[in-house]
């Protein structure tokens, strides 16, 4: 087999997220050029206009164009006919795909719904759904990492917000009386009220974060947090808290803990603290602070959205470029109602 013919052998076993890598890697145009996007397309989601988008079925034909010159396909099998960007969460939004890259490099700026709007000419609901959906696409990403090295681990909290929930909703009922806007939480403690999020960070910077449950943290919200992301081979490294103990001895995950006081370990000549774990927290605060109130039920979001753009350090046009790649290789449709509808603590297991 000529080298090449290996190169394409091994191209076709890649995953659709390798592929992006591969694709995005190669080209020498990063930039998100709507030519480039028709060819990306077709190349990782049809195989090249050989596989239909909803069965699978190998008997693809072309169908013709669109009006705007979107290459039409059908399937001899189940009969549908598709474009190269349908089963996507841009499909039937009808804006053209340079709005949706115009929105990514927003959204890479951390903008807010307003300014977002502003910028690709869109409404403000269109922005806050649009956003919702790229970051339903982008979850797995970011569900994905592996931690490794040393580890700093430690949870943070966020007070429950219902915003989002009352408007319409025959079902909904606030579980308590709403606290005036800019009045914190008086109740001291962690009570039911503060959404707990264990974070963790490896030495490469790459991080993690997901809220779990409401009030104080727990061992099995640990080991469902952390049990696939962070590497047997990693050494945790966290504050003195009981839980992390058993997530340790549960996963086989060496564990390093801070005095209480001291708050920084020696051992063999190796200072291990929880100093990058403290600063993840506060980039972390800032970034939903930025959004003057997340409601709870969207806190996971965020938190994915504040993670994509701190774990990658490949320049802004890369970012964007592979987070557009991630998002509309995915065989994914979301439904506007499907955004309202979600539950208000639905993070919990
Ligand atoms: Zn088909």
């Amino acid at each position: 087999m000529s080298k090449l013919m290996e190169v394409f052998a091994a191209y076709k076993d890649l995953s659709f997220t390798d592929r992006i890598v591969f694709y995005t890697t190669l080209s020498n145009n990063v930039n998100v050029h709507e030519d480039n996007l028709q060819d990306f397309l077709i190349e990782t989601r049809i195989n090249d206009g050989n596989t239909c988008i909803y069965c699978e079925s190998s008997h693809v034909v072309k169908n013709g164009k669109r009006k705007d010159g979107t290459q039409r396909f059908l399937c001899r099998d189940c009969k549908r006919s598709f474009i190269p960007r349908s089963c996507s969460i841009t499909s039937g939004t009808r804006k053209d795909l340079s709005v949706w890259a115009q929105y990514l490099k927003c959204m890479s700026d951390k903008k807010t719904l307003k300014e977002t709007a502003e910028e690709c000419s869109i409404s403000v609901t269109t922005a806050f759904y649009w956003r919702h959906k790229i970051l339903d696409a982008l979850k797995e990403v970011t569900d994905r990492v592996c931690l490794d090295g040393i580890v700093e681990a430690d949870e943070t909290f966020f007070n429950v917000s219902y915003k989002g929930n009352h408007k319409k909703s025959r079902q909904f009922k606030m579980p308590r009386k709403a606290h005036k806007r800019g009045n914190d939480i008086h109740r001291k403690g962690l009570s039911s009220e503060k959404v707990c999020v264990p974070c963790a960070v490896d030495v490469d910077g790459i991080s993690f974060a997901r809220p779990v449950k409401l009030g104080k943290v727990s061992s099995e919200c640990l080991i469902e947090a952390f049990g696939r992301i962070i590497s047997p081979s990693a050494i945790l490294c966290t504050d003195n808290e009981k839980a992390y103990r058993t997530l340790a001895r549960n996963n086989d995950i060496r564990l390093i803990q801070t005095d209480s006081d001291k708050r920084i370990i020696q051992q063999n000549d190796i200072t291990y603290d929880i100093q990058r774990i403290n600063a993840y927290h506060s980039i972390l605060k800032g970034f939903i602070n930025r959004f003057h109130g997340v409601s709870t039920k969207h806190l996971e979001h965020y938190i994915i959205w504040n993670n994509l753009i701190s774990n990658n350090r490949r320049n802004q046009k890369e970012n964007i470029s592979l987070m557009f790649g991630q998002i509309l290789s995915r065989r994914l449709t979301v439904h506007n109602s499907d955004i309202s509808a979600r539950p208000p603590l639905a993070f919990i297991t």
